[in-house]
């Protein structure tokens, strides 16, 4: 019920300013010329406070808001000031200044995306390439008066045609930057300002282009009234954003590449745009405003180039951090079996290319889900954190190589080792543990102890060298354990894949 209300409402806001453009001259019984630039300096205004209000909103972002709030309050100006100076029967110059400024607060919203820095330093600059554009299209403008402050006629077809050409551009823009939006935010502010700047491309386009229609007085009438549409429609898409609701980002990756590959282009496009109407007649004055334009536009590349530069390095960083952390293991702080796979096909194909040994030594805690059950998990941590400093140090060579495999299981790499220097590491583990005394009432001698499979091979197929170190394992358990023992079976010379 209270949705239908509310529809119903904004049927209301959408039709009030035709009816009244219709009605009046009805009622009052006379021709009302002006009625139509009071009711969209009414539209207008009304939006543009309701933009405002929206600034405090929390389903809205604040930037872009204040740019649709500044580029509105351009608007209302501009047509104010033309109600108050002529009567609106003659074009003034100033008017139009205003009209055009109302888009670069938008341009600017538009190429404001992620990939921009948002230094205070940025804000600055861009503030002032904003009101360089500003004085530009003033200055080209002004080209055009009568000498009064007034549009020449003969040049009016082409103001109209730039109109039409700078609403086309925004709205594109706008409908782009509304498919590659990332947020819930971004997406409901691109989505009514692209349906506002369509409704008011094609509303201008109709008022401004009466030679194109029949000259009916209640169609002229429509289309003096028009431009009030698109201003009533923000009015109700505002009050519509009010309320955040859950928004699932499209995967649309090509507007997003084509939003962050143009955004740049387009001031540089605007700037390009409103230097053409810089001529001899402007002097020193223009060239000075078109090149400080330019040096804003130049500062802001070499402000963004850094804060990729910086962006990159810190990503690098983070990766880096990353994949530090996803190798080790949580608890004993060694590498974790990740680790193991990617050093372990590494050292195998070293070895197997320089046919030089390479020995695997697959360690287990003795009778450690006792050690848990008697004395809990968080002493059994402890434990297997001693034992796993214990076996780290027992490795003296810079290329051996020990990982958490699983569990109280560890295995160790050591490439170039013989069997017999295999087997003077797993004494040497063993002995280490055993001497460390990590008490244990249910343990062998009263401590902690491990057992260990060996294996060697030369050029061996890289899982049976574990599977020969855990079948020896298996044997140093069955021999009472706190012991190392070798795999039976001979050793395998077998093609290694690369
Ligand atoms: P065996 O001598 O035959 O190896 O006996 P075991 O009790 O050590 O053998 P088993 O593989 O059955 O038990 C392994 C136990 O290791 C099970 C579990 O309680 C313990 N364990 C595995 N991972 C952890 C761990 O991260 N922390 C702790 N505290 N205990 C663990
Ligand atoms: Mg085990
Ligand atoms: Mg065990």
């Amino acid at each position: 019920m209270r949705t239908l209300g509310r529809y119903l409402g904004y049927g209301a806001v959408l039709l009030a300013f035709p009816l009244v453009q219709v009605l009046a001259p009805l009622v009052a019984g006379r021709d009302l010329p002006e009625l139509a630039y009071y009711l969209m300096l009414t539209a207008s205004g009304l939006a543009c406070l309701a933009a405002v209000a929206a600034l405090r909103w929390p389903s809205y972002d604040r930037r872009t808001m204040a740019c649709l709030a500044l580029g509105l309050a351009c608007w209302v100006a501009g047509m104010g000031y033309a109600i108050a100076r002529s009567g609106t029967e003659q074009n003034l110059i100033s008017t139009y200044v205003l009209f055009v400024s109302f888009g670069l607060p938008l341009l600017y919203a538009a190429v404001a995306t992620r990939d921009e820095p948002t230094t205070p330093a940025r804000r600055v600059v861009d503030g002032a390439l904003l009101i360089l554009l500003v004085i530009l299209c003033y200055l080209g403008v002004r080209d055009l008066s009568d000498g009064n402050g007034f549009l020449k006629n003969e040049d009016m077809v082409w103001v109209v045609v730039a109109f039409d050409v700078e609403n086309v551009f925004l709205f594109l823009t706008f409908l782009i930057r509304t498919f590659a939006a990332q947020d819930e935010k971004e997406y409901r502010f691109f989505r009514l300002t692209t349906i506002f700047l369509g409704l008011y491309a094609l509303s201008a386009g109709i008022h401004n282009h009466d030679e194109l229609y029949p000259d009916l007085p209640v169609l002229r009438q429509l289309a003096d009234v028009l431009p009030t549409l698109p201003f009533a429609a923000l009015l109700c898409l505002l009050h519509h954003g009010r309320t955040p609701r859950a928004f699932d980002p499209a995967g649309r990756l090509w507007a997003r590449q084509l939003a962050a590959g143009f955004a740049p282009g387009l001031l540089l496009a605007a700037i390009f745009a409103l230097s053409l109407g810089i001529r001899d007649s402007q002097g020193m004055f223009g060239r000075i405003v078109m090149a400080l334009a330019m040096l804003c536009y130049v500062v802001r590349v070499v402000q963004t180039q850094f804060w990729f530069a910086a962006t990159r390095d810190r990503l690098s960083d983070a990766l880096t951090a990353v994949e530090r952390v996803s190798l080790l293991d949580e608890l004993t702080g060694i590498p974790n079996r990740r680790a193991f796979e990617q050093a372990f096909a590494e050292r195998v194909r070293e070895a197997s290319r320089d046919g030089k040994p390479i020995s695997a030594l697959m360690i287990d805690v003795d009778l450690f889900k006792t050690f848990n059950d008697t004395r809990g998990h968080p002493e059994g941590d402890i434990a297997l954190k001693a034992v796993a400093r214990l076996l780290a140090g027992a490795l003296r060579r810079p290329a051996d190589f020990i990982a958490r495999y699983g569990g109280e299981e560890f295995i160790a790499l050591l490439p170039l080792a013989p069997a017999e220097g295999a087997q003077v590491v797993a004494r040497r583990m063993t002995r280490a543990v055993y001497d460390a005394l990590l008490e244990y009432d249910h343990g062998i001698d009263g401590r902690v102890t491990v057992s260990i499979g060996v294996a060697t091979a030369v050029s061996a197929d890289a899982r049976d060298l574990v599977r020969h170190a855990d079948q020896a394992l298996y044997l140093a358990k069955s021999a009472g354990r706190n012991r190392y023992a070798t795999s039976g079976e001979p050793e395998v010379a077998l093609p290694l894949p690369g």
